[in-house]
């Protein structure tokens, strides 16, 4: 060869190893960052793994015992049904209730009347339980018709009672999830001439949070919040302190949910006919915005007999409709980031995406606008 065509080659070839020796080490640096990466997220699950283990015995060999706040009574010993590690970590239900469970801030979308999904799903509710008298028989008429609910639940109702404690066990083993509904239900101390009294109305919510984790274990946390007389009240009476809940709730991940519909139950002291129960039920459903979406009140406290009289006939009445039963869970993390301040809703998060043409200064401009029906709920 001569030495004319052998210089040529030469450099080629010694530019293309440079090239391709720089590539492979580059290569090679990339997998040593990642697995280095890989390497240290592995060692970090494992160790929130034998963090989460070893709470989980310690709670398991806590046979009885007070709460760490001893203020929120004694914690009667679990029984060998109840698998506190079935629970999903951080969350308000089981690891197998999440196939069937929303996120809080979807439902409070709905809520607002404008969740973009088209099929057909109803969340039953029920606050102010437990009792001791209704919410076994509750739980048994869902476990026969195969469907689930989420209860709000009183913490007082809870503290230093072995009974009731047992019954939010079972709530959560029969695949229900579990909110919070605060720890008094005392109208005139959590809203102080009809003001929202933020600090002790957030003490609440986390008293009845840290019960709910002393009797349940420690995967357990609810960030589902329902108001006693709803949040749709504190809207409807102009609370000046609803920016700074609204503020207050985002910073603890909590939603604040209402419903779209309820059966009446907590309107009257007197026996309730069925019929009565649905007929206003299914009002409340036909005026909703968009009734594919039924977020349904009604209440387990001790005096609603009715209510379990006319469970069995309520559910037939979604079946026979084509809805399917969910449950809520906590909302998601992200949810909370860049939501706007808003008063006119039912919720501290979601916000009706209805818009209206208006003109403006001669211009047409698309505003938003609430989709807002709210009542104000003060003395029940
Ligand atoms: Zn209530």
């Amino acid at each position: 060869m001569k030495k004319k065509v052998l210089i040529p080659i030469i450099v080629i070839a010694v530019a293309a190893i440079a090239v391709f020796g720089t590539r492979a080490y580059e290569a090679h640096a990339k997998t040593t960052q990642e697995h280095k990466v890989e390497t240290q997220q592995a060692a970090k699950a494992k160790a929130e793994a034998q963090k989460q283990d070893k709470a989980m015995t310690e709670f398991m060999e806590n046979k009885g015992h007070w709460a760490k706040d001893k203020y929120l009574g004694y914690i009667n010993p679990y029984e060998s049904w109840f698998k506190p590690q079935e629970i999903a970590p951080g969350e308000n239900l089981l690891k197998s209730a999440q196939s069937y469970a929303v996120p809080a801030n979807e439902v409070a979308q709905m809520i607002a009347g404008d969740y973009k999904g088209n099929q057909k799903e109803v969340f039953l509710t029920f606050d102010d339980g437990p009792s001791t008298n209704n919410t076994p028989k509750i739980l048994d008429i869902l476990k026969n018709e195969g469907v689930h609910a989420t209860f709000f639940v009183i913490g007082d109702h809870l503290k230093s009672n072995p009974k009731i404690q047992q019954i939010v066990r079972r709530e959560i083993m029969d695949g229900n999830a579990v909110g919070d509904h605060t720890f008094t239900h005392i109208y005139s101390e959590l809203y102080p001439d009809n003001k929202i009294d933020v600090p002790y109305f957030m003490n609440q919510i986390q008293e009845t949070q840290h019960l709910l984790t002393e009797v349940l274990g420690p995967n357990f946390h609810t960030g589902i919040v329902r108001l006693p007389g709803g949040y749709m009240s504190r809207a409807f009476y102009h609370d000046p302190n609803l920016i700074k809940f609204n503020e207050a709730l985002d910073k603890d991940k909590d939603t604040a949910l209402d419903w779209t519909a309820e059966t009446g139950d907590a309107g009257t002291t007197k026996a309730l006919d069925i019929n009565q129960l649905i007929h206003t039920m299914d009002g409340d459903i036909h005026n909703q915005s968009n009734p594919n979406q039924v977020i349904l009140l009604m209440h387990d406290a001790g005096a609603k007999v009715d209510t379990v009289k006319a469970l069995p006939t309520i559910i037939q009445y979604f079946k026979s409709h084509g809805y399917a039963f969910k449950v809520i869970e906590n909302p998601t993390p992200e949810s909370f980031v860049g939501i706007p301040a808003k008063t006119d809703t039912y919720s501290n998060q979601g916000e009706s995406l209805t818009t209206k043409t208006v003109v403006k200064d001669g211009k047409k401009v698309t505003e938003k606008v609430s989709d807002y029906k709210g009542k104000g709920y003060q003395y029940n």
